[in-house]
C-alpha cells in the first residue's frame, strides 16, 4: 500500500470527518435501524394527539414495570414511577442509585403536534354542505392542509363529566374528512395572492356532511343529519362541542419513502419521532441507572410551551419537588446538577430549498442526530444557548458510545428561527442542549425523517441514561 503524505496525516488528524449513517453502519446495526423505525411507525400512527400519546405511553410503561407517583410515598432506586398531567403530559422516572442532590438526566420532548382543531361552536351548513369551522393549532402553512385526507380526533367532555373519545378516520372502512381547494381552471385571482393569504384561517373549513335530514319542515336539514348521526354514536349534541378537544389531523399512516425505504414519511415527526426515542431509552434500561431518568412528555409546545400542561408550568418542577422532599433531599441542588437532552426536531438540509440554511451547519438526513447548541432567532433570542462545557460533556458520551451525530442550527442567521422547551429547563438552573432527529417538510401535514438518524437520537438517550 502506498504511504500516506504528510498532508493525508495531518488531514485525518485535525480536520472534522463527518459521515453518512450508511457508509458506517454494519449489518446488525442496519437491521436494528429498521426494527426501531417499525416499532416508532406503529407508536406515530397509534398517537396523532397528545393524549393518545400519553395513553401509549402509560401501556408501555405499565408493561414494562412503572407505577404511578404517589406523592405520599418514598421510592428508593430501582423504582418505576409515572404521573399524567391532564391527560396530555406524561412525566417517567426511573429513581438511579445515586442521591437525588448529585441530579438526574433528563430528556424532554413534546407530543403535541400542529393540527387543525375544531372552534367550540364548530358546526354549520351552506349551500347543502355540512362543514366544521376550525382554529388551528401551531405554526402551518395553511394551503398545505387543503384538498387532504383528514381524521378527527379528541375528546368530548359532557356537562354531566362523562367522557367520550373520538378517533374516526383511522380504521379501514371509516369515513374521512377534508378541507376542499379551487379548482385551476377558477383560480386565476387565488394564484395572484401570496401563499400566506391564499388560505387564511377561516377558509380552513372541514367538509363533514352533504345528506339532508328527511323532514318537509325542519330547517338546516343537511346539520341537522349529522347532528342526529353524532346524538345517536356517541350521545351528544351542539352544545357539547362547548367542552370538547377535537382536532382534524392528517389521516395519512407512516410509510417508507424512496426506492430504498431508509426514510419515513408521516404527520408529526416533530416531535413524536424524539417522543418515541426518548421513552424507549428510557424503558430499555436494563439494571438500575446511577443517576435518576427522567423523562417528559409534554404538551402545548407548538404554541410556545403554555397552558398548565405545557413547560411554562410548574408541573415538572413540582414532581421534582415531591421526590425530593419525600427523600429530604433539597431540589434546588438536584436541579443544579441535572442534566437535560431537549429532544425536539432539528432542520435538515433540503436541497430544494438550500438558501435558507447555511450547509455547515445545517443538519443533514443520514448523518445521526443533531445536536443544536442553540435555537432561537437573530441575535440568538429565545434560546438557552448551551454551555461549552454541556456540549462537551454530551459530546464525549456520544463518541464514547459510537452514536452517530452532527451539529447543526435552525437556518441562516436572520432567515427566521424557533424555539424549543430547552430555554425553559435551562430557567430551573439545569444544564440542557437541544439534540433531536432532523426533519423535511417539518410542520407540513407529511413530514419526512431519517431512519438511521431516529435509531441513533434513540443512541444518544441511551448512551446519556448511561452515564
Ligand atoms: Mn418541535
Ligand atoms: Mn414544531
Amino acid at each position: 500500500m502506498e504511504e500516506k503524505t504528510t498532508g493525508e496525516l495531518l488531514c485525518e488528524r485535525v480536520m472534522k470527518k463527518s459521515k453518512s449513517v450508511y457508509d458506517t453502519a454494519d449489518e446488525k446495526t442496519l437491521c436494528e435501524i429498521n426494527a426501531f423505525a417499525s416499532e416508532y411507525m406503529s407508536f406515530n400512527d397509534a398517537s396523532k394527539t397528545e393524549r393518545e400519546a400519553v395513553t401509549f405511553a402509560v401501556e408501555a410503561a405499565k408493561a414494562a414495570g412503572y407505577t404511578e407517583f404517589d406523592r405520599k410515598k418514598k421510592y428508593g432506586a430501582g423504582d418505576k414511577i409515572y404521573e399524567i398531567n391532564r391527560n396530555s403530559s406524561i412525566i417517567l422516572a426511573h429513581i438511579g442509585k445515586k442521591d437525588l442532590e448529585e441530579g438526574i438526566n433528563l430528556t424532554a420532548a413534546h407530543i403535541d403536534c400542529p393540527r387543525i382543531d375544531l372552534k367550540q361552536n364548530p358546526v354549520y351548513e351552506n349551500s347543502g354542505l355540512c362543514y366544521f369551522k376550525t382554529h388551528y393549532y401551531g405554526g402551518i402553512k395553511k394551503y398545505q392542509w387543503t384538498a387532504m385526507p383528514l381524521s378527527l380526533h379528541g375528546v368530548i367532555v359532557r356537562k354531566d363529566g362523562e367522557k367520550v373519545t373520538v378517533k374516526i378516520g383511522e380504521d379501514a372502512g371509516d369515513p374521512l374528512f377534508t378541507i376542499t381547494d379551487l379548482l385551476p381552471h377558477l383560480a386565476r385571482n387565488q394564484m395572484t395572492k401570496t401563499l400566506a393569504e391564499a388560505f387564511t384561517g377561516e377558509d380552513l373549513n372541514v367538509l363533514v356532511g352533504s345528506v339532508p335530514f328527511k323532514d318537509d319542515k325542519a330547517s338546516e336539514k343537511v346539520k341537522l343529519n349529522i347532528l342526529s348521526i353524532l346524538f345517536e354514536k356517541y350521545g351528544i349534541t351542539e352544545e357539547d362541542f362547548v367542552s370538547a378537544e377535537l382536532a382534524m389531523v392528517p389521516a395519512q399512516k407512516c410509510c417508507d419513502i424512496g426506492f430504498d425505504r431508509a426514510l419515513i414519511g408521516g404527520y408529526g415527526h416533530d416531535d413524536r419521532s424524539n417522543s418515541f426515542a426518548a421513552l424507549r431509552a428510557l424503558l430499555d434500561i436494563k439494571e438500575t441507572p446511577e443517576k435518576t431518568a427522567v423523562v417528559i412528555l409534554t404538551d402545548k409546545e407548538e404554541i410556545g410551551s403554555t397552558g398548565n400542561t405545557g413547560l411554562q408550568a410548574a408541573y415538572f418542577e413540582n414532581f421534582i419537588k415531591s421526590i425530593c422532599r419525600a427523600h429530604g433531599k433539597d431540589e434546588v441542588i438536584c436541579f443544579k446538577n441535572s442534566k437535560c437532552l431537549s429532544a425536539d426536531v432539528a432542520v435538515c438540509l433540503d436541497p430544494n430549498f438550500p438558501d435558507v440554511v447555511e450547509a455547515a451547519n445545517c443538519g443533514k438526513l443520514h448523518y445521526g442526530g443533531v445536536m443544536a447548541k442553540y435555537t432561537g432567532a437573530r441575535g440568538k433570542s429565545d434560546t438557552s444557548d448551551a454551555s461549552a462545557e454541556t456540549v462537551a460533556y454530551f459530546r464525549r458520551i456520544f463518541d464514547e458510545n459510537n452514536v452517530s451525530w452532527q451539529t447543526g442550527e435552525l437556518g441562516k442567521t436572520d432567515m427566521g428561527g424557533g424555539g424549543t422547551v430547552a430555554q425553559y429547563l435551562a430557567h430551573l438552573d439545569i444544564d440542557v442542549v437541544d439534540f433531536g432527529v432532523g426533519v423535511l417538510s417539518m410542520h407540513a401535514p407529511f413530514e419526512v425523517i431519517s431512519k438511521a438518524d431516529l435509531y441513533m437520537t434513540y443512541k444518544a438517550f441511551e448512551a446519556f441514561y448511561k452515564n
